[in-house]
């Protein structure tokens, strides 16, 4: 039999390599830009052609290459950045294995022109499938400049694997921004498909992060700094108050590197403990510089994972600092740094920890000169009226139901009955007979949060909250349907400011925010004005509002994956609903109740939580049941 083991050709193995670290475009935009960093450049341009599927240019200013090393460039394992295994452990560059150029030119058409500072004439490569198709010298700018064509034209799967356009460049952006975050005191800019999406001037660290997140960052923030004999700790952290439901600007760098770590990001959190509800997160920028032989950076081929030799230190490091920032900025009670341990448990014991909430005011109405308060006590007329037909329907299902005795009931060992369907036809029909009898049952509400009312089969405690957003979600979903949302013009319209990427996602769901009722322009690249809101939902800060919809509209979208219709419905719904702690009047705890009734799906939000909760004439008796067994 014959031999059968044979050596790839390299153009194969430079393939298969390519799979390690190039998975989509914005890969390859993270190894070009590095290789600009690395070489010294102070002005680094990228340009993108169809989320760089088609085109991929990154211009630079740096030292460029001799006519040799252009040529070495494309070589597996060609780097001037180590020279030894030792050079491993004390990495001040962002690449060291020399392995994407090669990568990235088995898997696209390459081009490369170059000039070092002290050479007249440049040189130009293409390469094509690992090959060099051509290369000769050529006039050109100081500096490199590398286009890369046609991303995986010979690797169709990995081609077909490559997601729509927008989601790439997500990515793209993503790998952009946080270079971009790593290095402020370099000059930026982003194209794609022929406009302009970033360009930064040379700046301060606090600065580049404002011209990335937006300019309502710069308040959002308070400075970080502690120098330890292991490591440094520098940048910014949100204030509380900005706290977000996804976990979206958080960022770590080590030695100006992006990276990853739980552990760390633990740190972090845990500093705000007590500060946010646990479900929210705080953006943060947080620098560290720390010797390269505690750090080993080469466990991931792309590099976000980085390993530290002394991660519990460093931990008690980051979690200390992170609270002295917050102490020193008064965002905490003062501190004392020897009551660290006990901190936790003194605070929230005698402060309750109030989720920082959208100031809405209920009665902002600047047109309204009636008397009625708020928004759902005044059924606006464009909303559907409320269907009394559907609770015909009910009342005839009642019907049906001789007496209560029928009715099943299931009670839980905290003596509430959960409500089954037959049950539930009792109460809406219970509710409905009353008003119509014009029977002013006295109806109370409870601690702020619940609505308590007699009805004939029992008590009946509804949750106002929920029953809101019951009633506001299925609006919004009509409104999204029928394109009929109301609209509140506002007196002054605002200006609002987003980064990039939620501008991007309001541009997208345009048509869906419309049909809310807000009434949105475009006014430059990230920036809105607000002419009107939705009628249902009276916010004081547009600002606030949008970015809070945005918020957990992204949080809906991921963590519920429902589709985006249903997403904004329920965040809408979830974000104009009465909160506890409003106080309402009869007329408006009425109206509540009646335009529950009338939803088609009384009984739950649209997140599954009940509306309400029954307790029937059966279970109030069995509470006075005597327990002598006599
Ligand atoms: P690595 O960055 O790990 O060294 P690469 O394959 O990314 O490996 O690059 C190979 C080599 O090509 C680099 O070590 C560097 O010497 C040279 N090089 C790449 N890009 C540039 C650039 N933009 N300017 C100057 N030299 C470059
Ligand atoms: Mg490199």
């Amino acid at each position: 039999m014959p031999d059968i083991i044979q050596l790839l050709p390299d153009a194969v193995a430079n393939q298969i390599a390519a799979g390690e670290v190039i998975q989509r475009p914005a890969s390859v935009i993270k190894e070009l830009v590095e290789n600009s960093v690395d070489a010294g450049s102070t002005h680094i341009e990228v340009i993108v052609k169809d989320a760089g599927k088609t085109l991929i240019q990154v211009i630079d200013n740096g030292k460029g290459m001799s006519e040799t090393d252009a040529r070495l460039s494309f070589e597996r394992h060609a780097t001037s950045k180590i020279k030894s295994a030792d050079d491993l452990f004390s990495i001040h560059s962002m690449g060291f294995r020399g392995e994407a150029l090669a990568s990235i030119a088995a898997i696209a058409y390459v081009e490369l022109k170059t000039r070092r500072n002290e050479d007249s004439l440049g040189t130009k490569i293409e390469v094509q499938g690992s090959k060099v198709v051509m290369q000769e010298s050529c006039q050109c700018n100081e500096g490199t400049s590398f286009s890369v064509k046609n991303l995986f034209y010979n690797v169709p799967a990995r081609r077909k694997f490559l997601k729509a356009d927008p989601v790439e460049f997500r990515h793209i952006i993503e790998e952009f921004q946080r270079i971009a975050l790593s290095y402020p005191e370099v000059a930026f800019s982003l194209h794609h498909n022929n406009t302009e999406v970033f360009h930064f001037s040379k700046e301060n660290i606090k600065q580049r992060i404002v011209s990335i997140m937006g300019g309502n960052y710069a308040q959002r923030m308070v400075p970080i700094e502690e120098k330890t004999t292991i490591i440094d700790v520098l940048g910014f952290i949100g204030k509380p108050e900005y706290a977000k439901k996804t976990r979206g600007e958080q960022y770590f760098f080590v030695n100006k590197r992006f990276f990853r770590h739980p552990y760390f990001q633990h740190a972090v959190q845990s500093a705000y403990e007590a500060l946010i509800p646990q479900n929210e997160f705080a953006s943060y920028f947080l620098y560290f510089t720390i010797d390269p032989k505690a750090i080993d950076i080469n466990i991931h081929p792309t590099k976000t994972e980085i390993k530290f030799e002394d991660e519990k230190h460093i931990y008690a490091i980051i979690r200390s600092a992170v609270r002295q920032a917050l102490g020193k900025h008064n965002l905490t009670p003062t501190l004392d740094f020897e009551r660290e341990q006990t901190f936790d448990v003194s605070f929230s014991a005698d402060k309750p920890i109030v989720a920082p909430t959208i100031k809405v005011n209920p009665d902002f109405n600047p047109f309204k000169t009636n008397t009625e308060k708020n928004t759902y006590a005044n059924p606006n007329t464009i909303w559907p009226k409320i269907d009394t037909h559907n609770k015909e329907n009910w009342q005839k299902l009642y019907e049906g139901h001789e007496s209560e005795k029928q009715v099943s009931t299931e009670t839980s060992p905290f003596g509430e009955t959960k409500i089954n369907q037959p049950l539930q036809t009792v109460i809406s029909s219970d509710w409905d007979k009353e008003q119509q009898a014009g029977d002013e049952k006295v109806i109370s509400q409870l601690h702020l949060k619940f609505i308590l009312s007699p009805v004939k089969s029992g008590i009946m405690l509804i949750h106002q909250q929920y029953a809101h957003e019951r009633i506001l979600y299925e609006r919004f979903r009509y409104a999204l349907q029928s394109n009929k949302g109301a609209s509140q013009r506002q007196l002054f319209p605002q200006t609002v400011e987003f980064n990039y990427t939620d501008a991007d996602l309001i541009k997208e769901l345009n048509t869906e925010i419309a049909a809310l009722g807000f009434e949105i322009r475009e006014f430059g690249k990230n920036s809105f004005i607000v002419d009107g809101l939705p009628a249902d939902i009276s916010a004081s800060d547009p600002q606030q509002l949008l970015c809070g919809i945005i918020e957990s509209y992204k949080n809906n979208l991921s963590v519920l994956k429902i589709d985006k219709r249903e997403a904004l419905a329920q965040t809408m719904a979830q974000y104009g609903s009465i909160k506890p702690g409003t106080k309402l009047n009869n007329e408006e705890m009425r109206s509540l109740i009646d335009q529950l009734f009338a939803c088609e799906t009384p009984y739950y939000t649209a997140g599954g939580k009940p509306t309400l909760s029954m307790m029937s004439m059966d279970d109030l008796e069995k509470r006075f049941i005597s327990t002598n067994k006599r």
